[in-house]
């Protein structure tokens, strides 16, 4: 029976994107392996990481792509993109200008991958609560007009970490299923 345990019902596409620093690597991170890390370093050799979940009694793996510094020149190719079904626009609430900038790579995205993609807006560095550049009701706004889901994380303190990953995975099971 072992081995049914072990099917996989779906294997799901989610990319991260966003300026760099705003802790996609660390939200990642966070969510396959319960790790987090103050040192920012680019990820290197590592395209994706994968966690199994359940939803709705189905064994989904999804599989999560990591920019790994390319955001730095602008050079996130085609390929990124391509097969994703859900994608995480990452902004840190303490620097108003990664939120500026979530336009532009909702459009980048947009061009590049299918048209029901699901997509969530997350905050990050929740935890920095004092240094706090972008308030909770602008980006909530801003999420309602682009049809984003959204949510403000921290992966430092794991605050909506789990939940967020978790309601595009559902979504996007709910779109397929
Ligand atoms: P990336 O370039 O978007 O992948 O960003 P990283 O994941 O490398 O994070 C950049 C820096 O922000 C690192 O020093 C992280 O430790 C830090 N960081 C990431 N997420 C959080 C968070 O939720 N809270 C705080 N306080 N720092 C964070
Ligand atoms: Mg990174």
């Amino acid at each position: 029976y072992g081995e049914y345990e072990n099917t996989i019902d779906y294997v799901f596409k989610i990319v991260l994107i966003g300026d760099s620093a705003v802790g996609k690597s660390q939200l990642l991170a966070r969510f396959s392996r319960n790790e987090f890390s103050l040192e920012s370093r680019a990820t290197i050799g590592v395209e994706f990481q994968t966690r199994t979940v359940t939803v709705d009694h189905k064994t989904i793996k999804a599989q999560i792509w990591d920019t790994a510094g390319q955001e730095r020149y602008r050079a996130v190719t085609a390929a990124y993109y391509r097969g994703a079904v859900g994608a995480m626009l990452v902004y840190d609430i303490t620097k108003r200008v990664s939120f500026e900038h979530t336009q532009r790579w909702l459009e980048e995205l947009k061009s590049h991958s299918d048209t029901n993609i699901t997509i969530m807006l997350l905050g990050n560095k929740s935890d920095l609560g004092s240094l706090r550049q972008v308030p909770t009701e602008e980006a909530k706004e801003f999420s309602e007009k682009h049809g984003l889901f959204f949510l403000e994380t921290s992966a430092l303190d794991s605050t909506n970490v789990e939940s967020a990953f978790l309601s595009v995975l559902s979504e996007v099971y709910r779109l397929v299923s």
